[in-house]
């Protein structure tokens, strides 16, 4: 018995053509992947940053010490294997690889500041759902080697100008300030003093991190806990002087900037090495999604990771998967599907030779070039020109090869014209060219 196969649960494919996915999720394709990709890149360089990729297989270890070992993620959400007595773990996100790389090599050394861009695929055994994905893809950066507030800045404007870039316009940015680990062990304690009488009144999960982790309580969407949060202590108010200095420095560079964004004092991140700044981007389109990036300062994670020197840095990582819900939503312009310039049909064994041939010449001279691989009818080798929208046909016949000469056709007007073959390629050339502008 035969048994063909499907994609792993929670992974998609990416087509030449969009499709819908089990959950009703449009999967972009791949030229609108590109075009994202693409724009990223463009505006990173734009923003001075350069491109670091980094193995999909990391040390187990690495990822457990610069996630934290307290986090889902690491508990509960890592693919990760042994082999030969090495831990591997497919990476669940980038920020500790990239730390890993900036101290195995030295980047430091290149001197000034390390600023850096990714994008690429991340894994997490999470509950499949729209928006949420067991491979998925992120980019982001990272800026490391300064704790200036204009290194903060310019991270929060190249990831907005990237939405902004794309057409995604309708976004909220929120942002607070975890201030420094020492400061913020007493607001924990600030907090838990004040949550422990109401005890009885929170949920489950909440009850947890009470015991575990107070500051996740702060991320409750249950609007009866919410109530209580309201005249909960503040971290604002515990943060130090200077800590307070450096996000008001960082929310004067951004008012230069012209990015607007709340404040909201109960963002937080649970884990020691973040300190300063934190920052996160929703999106009203995405359901309970509706995260599309965050980020912060991680001024200890260098350290975490075995530096002896601290590394001051601060990165965002936004998910590509829901960049394109946005997109969906905004109903953001996007390039079409890439067509042939030409499609070149032919009628006969000798008319296949020459096509074939001539083919190879006309995408030497970068043209994009369609031709029939099957041997099929001239009525098929139209309807499929037809069915690739390609801009101009040629049909090659005894007649053409006998007078030297192709009849060009413009798909869309039907107007037509007789080229010699020897300036087939100039033609063409020409047209295609005055068509793309
Ligand atoms: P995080 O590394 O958890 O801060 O995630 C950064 C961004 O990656 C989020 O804001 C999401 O846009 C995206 N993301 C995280 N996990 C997933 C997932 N399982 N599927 C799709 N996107 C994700």
């Amino acid at each position: 018995m035969s048994q063909t196969f499907q994609n792993i649960k929670g992974t998609f494919d990416i087509l030449p053509d969009p499709y819908t996915d089990d959950g009703g999720t449009r999967i972009a394709p791949s030229a609108e992947w590109r075009y994202v990709e693409a724009t990223v890149r463009d505006v990173m360089a734009r923003y001075n940053f350069d491109e670091i990729r980094t193995p999909i297989l990391e040390p187990t270890a690495l990822v457990a010490r610069g996630v934290g070992e307290a986090t889902d993620i690491v508990q509960k959400e890592m693919f990760a294997f042994e082999r030969s007595d090495t831990q591997y773990v497919l990476r669940p996100e980038i920020t500790a690889p990239v730390v890993r790389s900036y101290l195995q090599h030295h980047l430091d050394q290149r001197g000034g500041v390390q600023k850096l861009f990714y994008i690429g695929p991340c894994f997490r055994a999470e509950q499949p759902q729209k928006g949420r994905y067991r491979q998925f893809h992120q980019f982001g950066v990272e800026v490391l080697g300064t704790d200036d507030a204009r290194a903060d800045a310019e991270t929060v404007a190249v990831m907005m100008a990237i939405y902004d870039e794309l057409g995604i316009k309708d976004t909220r940015l929120r942002m607070n300030t975890l201030g420094t680990p020492d400061r913020r062990e007493e607001y924990v304690h600030a907090l838990r003093e004040y949550l422990e009488p109401y005890a009885d009144e929170l949920s489950e999960t909440s009850r947890r991190r009470l015991k575990r982790n107070p500051l996740r309580v702060l991320d409750t969407k249950l609007d009866h806990e919410q109530a209580i949060l309201q005249d909960a202590p503040q971290l604002i108010d515990y943060v130090s002087d200077e800590s307070r200095a450096h996000y008001d420095r960082v929310q004067r560079f951004l008012a230069d900037l012209g990015v607007s964004y709340v404040e909201d004092p109960h963002l937080v991140r649970g884990l020691d090495y973040y300190t300063e700044t934190t920052f996160e981007l929703e999106s009203p389109d995405l359901g309970a999604q509706s995260a599309l990036a965050g980020g912060g300062r991680y001024d200890r994670l260098a350290e975490v990771l075995g530096s002896e020197e601290p590394v001051p840095a601060i990165g965002f990582a936004a998910g590509m998967e829901r960049l394109f819900l946005a997109l969906d939503a905004a109903e953001a312009e996007r390039p079409g599907l890439p067509a042939p310039d030409v499609f070149i049909a032919a009628l006969g064994e000798e008319a296949e030779q020459w096509v074939f041939r001539t083919t190879q010449e006309l995408r030497a001279a970068g043209l994009h070039v369609a031709l029939d691989l099957k041997g099929r009818s001239l009525k098929a080798q139209m309807r499929e020109a037809n069915r690739q929208e390609a801009d101009y046909t040629l049909i090659i016949g005894g007649n053409e090869l006998e007078a030297e000469e192709a009849t060009v056709k413009e798909m869309e007007s039907g107007e037509q014209e007789d080229v010699p073959f020897a300036e087939l390629s100039t033609v063409l050339l020409d047209k295609c060219r005055t068509e793309h502008e």
